[in-house]
């Protein structure tokens, strides 16, 4: 038994080492993503549940290694938020994300823009002023930008969200708490945060059609969301069944497969608007 304990440990000590090493060259690959442009956007449409509308896109990031092809964002964002290069990636994604909107926006398609922030990057010091200097570089006009962060996010120190949001409010910059549902925001610090939107996660949204304890869920989120008089958004819709729940509990907003993927600017464009 001792011999197979010591085996059983060294086996884990090789699979940690393996492991350890993988995660160093994607670290290092990742390094220089940026400046051997290997990092794309893909954008997914937001649509009006009532009137199949196109209002606006979530940038999402990807990463198209030269060997290991496209590396989903789960893989390298939370190694890019360990060693802190999601600072660079985030302002570039925030970057590139609104010139691609101000050239919609000047080809007459007034679309709204979520952009995706991760912990690190809402906790930079200075980040609202941060996001106005960007925005003002480019033209773009700070209501067309809601920043998405996650419920976790927001309610881990709540001062200084309520801080960094008034900061971003006073701007014209909207927020939106994404992957609501899934964290546990205290109903107090939900009334006195001033975010725009809420997104139901996806998790809850999959089975309202089968499950009732979601279908519950999703509907009190909804009466909370009207309540506080938020924009209400459902993502990873995928069913007309899901459509038709969501449409009659008053949820004007979605985003899913069923609508759209999320896809190139080019394919967005000849897809969705007409040049
Ligand atoms: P998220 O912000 O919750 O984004 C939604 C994710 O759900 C996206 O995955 C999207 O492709 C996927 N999705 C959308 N509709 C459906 C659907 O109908 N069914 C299913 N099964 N999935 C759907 P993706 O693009 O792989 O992104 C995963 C997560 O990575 C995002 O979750 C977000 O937390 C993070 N992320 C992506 N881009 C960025 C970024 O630029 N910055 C930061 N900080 N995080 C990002
Ligand atoms: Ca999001
Ligand atoms: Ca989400
Ligand atoms: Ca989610």
């Amino acid at each position: 038994a001792a011999l197979e304990h010591r085996n059983t440990y060294r086996f884990y000590n090789h699979d940690m080492n393996t492991k350890a090493l993988e995660r160093i060259g994607l670290e290092n690959a990742l390094r220089h993503a940026i400046d051997k442009n290997e990092l794309i956007i893909h954008y997914q449409p937001k649509f009006q549940s009532c009137m199949n509308k196109v209002t606006g896109v979530e940038a999402l990031i990807r990463w198209q290694h030269p060997e290991r092809g496209m590396v989903p964002p789960m893989e390298f964002i939370p190694i890019a938020e360990e060693n802190q290069l999601i600072i660079p990636i985030g302002e570039w994604v925030l970057r590139t994300a609104c010139m691609q909107m101000k050239e919609w926006h000047d080809a007459g398609h007034r679309l709204s823009l979520s952009v995706n922030f991760s912990a690190l990057q809402f906790r930079q010091l200075g980040v609202s002023d941060r996001v106005y200097e960007i925005l003002s570089e480019i033209g773009l006009e700070p209501n067309c930008l809601t920043i998405e962060i996650t419920e976790s996010v927001a309610m881990k120190d709540v001062n200084y969200t309520v801080k960094t949001l008034n900061a971003l409010q006073e701007k014209g910059v909207k927020v939106s708490i994404d992957d609501f549902g899934t964290g546990y925001s205290s109903l107090s610090y939900l009334k006195r945060l001033p975010i725009s939107e809420l997104k139901i996660d996806r998790s809850f949204v999959r089975d309202i059609t089968t499950d009732q304890d979601d279908a519950a869920i999703v509907e009190m989120i909804l009466v909370l969301g009207q309540t506080l008089k938020l924009n209400m958004v459902a993502e990873g819709v995928e069913t007309p069944e899901q459509v038709e729940f969501l449409r009659d509990k008053g949820c004007l907003e979605m985003q899913g497969y069923l609508f759209s993927k999320p896809i190139t600017a080019e394919e967005f464009q000849s897809k969705f608007l007409q040049f």
